[in-house]
């Protein structure tokens, strides 16, 4: 497949107009920092100026606080030896984001091991110690796609942990917002099975310990993994405090998220599948999210956002055949923060899940940071697909509306 514009660096916002790559924006910043602090009656005289506001003009001071990255090198000591989900992804993204400098303008945040009353949350007491006495014994397979060995439970533990921390950091307001670089991935898990490189539900038990533990009633989970998280939504399918959105190819593996499976009982509503032809991209993939997500999460005002960020359905990523861009996924990203903004006081916590190209998934995690470090640019070194989209998505998409009652009268 072929891209075109290579190393281009794309406005990614509503503060595009700006031509200025991030340092000369930041020098510009400091500036007109003294210039604007020196007025009493101006917008940042109201509140501290925090070390990664910046000017943009014609916008003024554009606040944006740390945003804050959960990893530890535990995470890669699940070893899978040559299995695609393997150590060399989290490797590339961390190295990418030091030689960067976007590691520097980051939070970081140390992971704690989930506990086993956590982890119980959401798996049966069964599959628990089921999963850590096949580490005892040295590992092997849990599932046709997914290995273990000794040190997994022990990593899996915290993978969730990761989102566990996470969400603490979040809620407690130390940040705005939190990525977590955990391994092995989560959205496939049942309560009492793994399944596609996923052991424990990671995003699953984050969502059960924000409502237990911060006085919060509802939370929205958007999963743009390419697969389906049919764990995740197995797991909250009649639970009408947590509305599960996912964006995923269809068919595919794992099988699940028709946009006809949409909860039940009390849950009747709260899962929404937007399944994807093979082939669309990032304009199929933005009206999802701003013709379905969007008014759809209005409904239902949720108090945190989890994220089960995916880069496989980047056109360069041999698992799929989707057509997104590191640009895309940055419009994504940024239509997730601007909903957090408006409905949950800024609360966003996202996990890394699949995306097994080591360019993409590097680029696309540093993209992902820019946009929760509000910088008004993204750098997408790979380009769009220059494949042309396969047709039948307007029909498609009213059948979605029409499916979640989204139609005007
Ligand atoms: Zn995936």
């Amino acid at each position: 497949m072929q891209s075109s514009k290579p190393g281009t660096t794309i406005p990614i916002n509503n503060v595009s107009s700006t031509k200025s790559s991030h340092s000369s924006v930041f020098s510009l910043v400091k500036e007109k920092q003294k210039e604007i602090l020196s007025d009493k009656g101006g917008v940042a005289a109201r509140g501290k100026v925090k070390s990664y506001d910046y000017f943009a003009p014609g916008f003024g001071i554009i606040r944006s606080m740390k945003a804050g990255l959960v990893y530890d090198p535990v995470y890669l000591e699940h070893d899978t030896g040559s299995h695609p989900e393997n150590s060399r992804r989290l490797a590339a993204i961390i190295s990418h984001l030091e030689e960067s400098g976007t590691k520097e303008r980051l939070t970081l945040l140390s992971p704690r091991p989930a506990s086993v009353e956590e982890l119980e949350m959401v798996h049966a007491p069964e599959y628990v110690s089921q999963v850590k006495s096949k580490a005892e014994k040295g590992g092997g397979w849990l599932d046709p796609d997914t290995i273990m060995c000794p040190k997994s439970y022990e990593v899996a533990s915290y993978a969730v942990g990761g989102l566990l921390t996470a969400v603490e950091t979040v809620m407690k307001g130390k940040v705005s917002s939190a990525f977590a670089l955990v391994r092995p991935p989560g959205h496939h898990a049942t309560s009492n099975r793994a399944m596609g490189f996923c052991i424990f539900n990671n995003v699953a038990v984050a969502a059960k310990f924000a409502l237990a533990n911060f006085n919060i009633a509802r939370a929205l989970i958007a999963d743009f993994d390419v697969h389906h998280g049919n764990g995740t939504q197995e797991v909250f399918y009649a639970n009408p405090e947590i509305l599960y959105f996912s964006t995923h190819q269809y068919p595919f593996y794992p099988g699940t998220g028709w946009s006809n499976e949409t909860g039940s009982g009390e849950g009747e509503g709260t899962t929404v599948n937007f399944p994807m032809t093979a082939g669309w991209g990032d304009i199929e993939y933005l009206r999802a999210f701003n013709e379905i997500l969007v008014p759809i999460a209005r409904r239902f005002q949720p108090q945190l956002i989890l994220v089960s960020a995916g880069f496989d359905p980047h056109w360069a990523d041999s698992i799929a055949t989707m057509q997104v861009s590191i640009t895309g996924f940055a419009q994504m990203v940024t239509v997730l923060r601007n909903l957090a903004a408006e409905l949950c006081q800024g609360h966003l916590v996202l996990t890394l899940e699949g995306g097994y190209n080591l360019q993409v998934v590097a680029s696309a995690v540093r993209a992902t940071f820019d946009v929760l470090s509000e910088c008004p640019e993204v750098v997408d070194p790979l380009g769009k697909s220059s494949n042309e989209s396969p047709g039948g998505f307007e029909e498609h998409i009213e059948k979605i509306k029409e499916t979640h009652h989204l139609l005007k009268p």
